[in-house]
C-alpha cells in the first residue's frame, strides 16, 4: 500500500514539536472529534467556524489528501487548482448566485464589482471546457482539484464538521453522451470506496438526492455518528437510502380502520387543532388521522394529505411539484380558501385546490380529518370515496416502516456526510453554453458530472468512529505517525542511545516516528500519546537492562516484550 512518508531528514523529537495538548475537554466542545482535535492540539478556532490547523492537523489531512490524489489519479483525474475568489458573472450565468442564497460568501472589490468565493467550481470548471473543449476527440475528461472552499453557515459547530471554511477534493467530469457519464459516475463510486477504506474508514454509500446541485442519480458517503446531522435509512438486506429520498412500505395502522361504508360524519372538536390532541380527544390513534396541509408551489395552492403520524418529506414534494421554492400558505390564504383555520382543514368537499396524497393513505378506511370548519372533524372518511386525490411518496420514512425490498423495518441513522457523488446531466453545460463538435461534425452539449469529498470530515469521521477516553485511535494511514518512541527516561544514558537507535531503525523501515524525548514523567508520555491517536508505541524502561523493550498497540492496548533490536521490526508493515 502507498503512503505518504515525510524526508527522513532529521529526528522528529518531540521537545522540539508543537503540540498544545490540554489535560481537560473543553468547554466550549461537544461532539468527540471537536473535544479530541482542540485536547490533543491538532486544531484552534480563529473565529466561529474558522479554524488553525495546526502541525499535527496538518500532517493528517496531507496524508489524506494523497491518498485522495493517488486514487483520483489511477482513474485518469487530472489535478488542477482554480482560484478561490470568483467573479459574479459566471455564477450569475448558471442561476447559483441566486439559488446559494447567503450560503455564498459575496464581497466587492475597490471597482465595486461583485465577487464569491467559491463553495464549488461547477461554473469555473465549465468555463475552462467551454473555451478550450471543441471536438468529441478531447473528450472525456476527468478535471479535479483539492482546494479550500467557503460556506457562510448560519451556525458554525461540531468543530470541523460544521465550519465556514474547508478543504474539498471537487472533480468533474465532461462526456459526450449519457454512456460515457455512466463510466465516469462508476469510476468515482469505486475510486471513493477504495479512498475511505484506505483512510480506514466504515462507512455506507447511500441514494440521495441531489438537491440544490441539479441533475439526477447521486450517491453520498456516510459514516454513523451521533455528531452527523444528516439522516439514513437502512436496512438489513443492504438498502441504504438518506431519509429525504428514502421510500417504505407504511407500517400498519395502530388500530384496524373501522369497517362499512360509512357515510363522513361531523363531530365537535372544541380547542382541538393538533394531530396529538385529536387522537387524545377521540381516543384513536394518531394513524387513523388525515393530516392537511396547504402548500402553495408555482404559485398556486395545493392540499397535501399525510397519514396523522407521518411527515412530509420536503426533497419528494419538491420534485413532485417540481418547485423547489415552495412555500406553506399563510394564515390568511387558508381562511380564504376553506373558510377555516389551519387546525380544522380536510380533504372532503374541497373542489378548486389539487389534493394530493401520501401512498400510507392509499386503501383507508373510515378515517377522522378536519372538516372546514372551525372547531369539528370529521369521522368515517374514505380516500378514493369521499375525496378523490392523486396518491404520491411523498413521506419521510420513519424508524419501523418496512423496507421497501424485503418488508423488514428500517432503522434510522445519524451520519456525517463525507462524500458526495452527483450526475450533473447538463444543468452547467447547457445554461453556460459549452458545445463541441461530435463526430459527424454537429455541435452537442457534453454532459457532466461532480465529485466531492470533505477532507476534514475524513478526519473527524474517523475520530467520531475510533475514540476512547483517552484520546484517538487514529487508523494508521492517516495517523500524523504511526509509531512513537518513548523512553521513559531520556536522562538516562543507555535509554536514550537504544531509543534513538530504535527511531533510526523505524525510519529505515520507512515508518514514520516520533520520538519523545521530553523530560517529563512516564505517564504524561502515554498520556499524550494516546491522546494524539499514535498507533504504535515502543517504550524503552527498566527491562532495557535485560535487552528487552515494551511494544504497545494504542487500539487493543495489547503489549509485548520485544529484544531491543527487534523492536523496529514489531511494528507491521
Ligand atoms: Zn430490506
Amino acid at each position: 500500500m502507498l503512503r505518504l512518508r515525510f524526508p527522513p531528514a532529521t529526528f522528529m523529537l518531540w521537545s522540539k514539536l508543537f503540540i498544545p495538548t490540554l489535560r481537560e475537554n473543553p468547554a466550549e466542545a461537544e461532539v468527540a472529534s471537536h473535544q479530541l482535535l482542540l485536547r490533543a492540539g491538532y486544531i484552534r478556532q480563529l473565529a466561529a467556524g474558522i479554524y488553525n490547523y495546526l502541525f499535527l492537523a496538518q500532517r493528517s489531512l496531507l496524508k489524506i489528501q494523497q491518498i485522495v490524489r493517488e486514487e483520483m489519479d489511477a482513474i485518469g483525474g487530472q489535478e488542477m487548482l482554480l482560484p478561490g475568489l470568483n467573479p459574479a458573472e459566471v455564477w450569475q450565468e448558471s442561476g447559483r448566485w441566486d439559488v446559494m442564497g447567503d450560503n455564498l460568501f459575496k464581497l466587492k472589490d475597490r471597482f465595486d464589482r461583485d465577487l464569491c468565493l467559491g463553495m464549488t467550481h461547477e461554473e469555473v470548471m465549465t468555463v475552462i471546457a467551454r473555451g478550450e473543449l471543441r471536438s468529441y476527440k478531447q473528450l472525456p475528461q476527468i478535471w479535479y482539484q483539492i482546494q479550500t472552499k467557503f460556506r457562510d453557515e448560519p451556525r458554525p459547530k461540531s468543530g470541523l464538521l460544521r465550519v465556514r471554511q474547508f478543504i474539498m477534493k471537487d472533480s468533474y467530469t465532461f462526456d459526450m453522451d449519457q454512456a460515457g457519464l455512466d463510466a465516469a459516475y462508476d469510476k468515482h463510486y469505486h475510486a471513493y470506496r477504495r479512498i475511505f477504506d484506505r483512510c480506514g474508514l466504515e462507512y455506507s454509500a447511500v441514494e440521495a438526492h441531489s438537491g440544490a446541485m441539479g441533475g439526477s442519480q447521486s450517491h453520498e458517503f456516510m459514516v454513523a455518528s451521533d455528531a452527523g446531522e444528516d439522516f439514513i435509512a437502512v436496512c438489513k438486506c443492504g438498502y441504504a437510502a438518506n431519509l429525504e429520498k428514502a421510500v417504505s412500505v407504511a407500517s400498519a395502522p395502530l388500530k384496524a380502520d373501522p369497517e362499512g361504508d360509512l357515510a363522513p360524519e361531523e363531530f365537535h372538536t372544541p380547542g382541538r387543532k393538533t394531530i396529538a390532541e385529536v387522537a387524545e380527544f377521540t381516543g384513536l390513534p394518531e394513524t387513523s388521522q388525515i393530516k392537511s396541509l396547504v402548500l402553495v408551489a408555482d404559485g398556486k395552492p395545493m392540499l397535501v394529505l399525510l397519514r396523522g403520524d407521518h411527515q412530509l418529506s420536503e426533497t419528494k414534494f419538491s420534485a413532485y411539484s417540481g418547485d423547489p421554492e415552495f412555500r406553506p400558505a399563510h394564515p390568511q390564504e387558508i381562511q380564504d380558501w376553506f373558510g377555516a383555520a389551519a387546525g380544522s382543514l380536510g380533504p372532503v368537499g374541497v373542489k378548486n385546490l389539487a389534493v394530493v396524497a401520501d401512498n400510507a393513505l392509499k386503501g383507508r378506511r373510515n378515517m377522522i380529518a378536519g372538516a372546514n370548519k372551525d372547531d369539528y372533524h370529521l369521522r368515517h372518511v374514505t380516500p378514493g370515496e369521499d375525496f378523490q386525490a392523486e396518491f404520491q411518496d411523498l413521506r419521510q420514512v420513519a424508524a419501523g416502516d418496512g423496507c421497501i425490498n424485503c418488508g423488514d423495518p428500517l432503522q434510522v441513522r445519524k451520519t456525517v456526510e463525507i462524500g458526495h457523488i452527483f450526475k450533473l446531466g447538463y444543468k452547467y453545460s447547457e445554461s453556460m453554453g459549452l458545445r463541441v463538435l461530435n463526430e459527424e461534425g454537429k455541435e452537442v452539449t457534453p454532459i457532466m458530472g461532480s465529485y466531492g469529498i470533505g477532507i476534514e470530515r475524513i478526519l473527524c469521521a474517523a475520530i467520531e468512529l475510533y475514540h476512547d477516553k483517552d484520546g484517538m485511535i487514529l487508523p494508521r494511514s492517516i495517523a500524523p505517525f504511526e509509531v512513537v518512541v518513548t523512553p521513559a527516561n531520556y536522562n538516562d544514558a543507555a535509554q536514550a542511545e537504544a531509543a534513538r537507535s530504535i527511531y533510526e531503525a523505524c525510519k529505515a523501515r520507512g515508518l514514520d516516528a516520533l520520538l519523545d524525548d521530553r523530560d517529563e514523567r512516564p505517564g504524561v508520555k502515554f498520556k499524550d500519546a494516546d491522546l494524539i491517536g499514535i498507533p504504535y508505541r515502543i517504550v524503552i524502561g527498566k527491562k532495557l537492562a535485560s535487552g528487552m523493550v515494551e511494544f504497545v498497540e494504542r487500539k487493543t492496548r495489547k503489549s509485548v516484550d520485544v529484544p531491543v533490536a527487534e523492536a523496529a521490526a514489531a511494528v507491521p508493515k
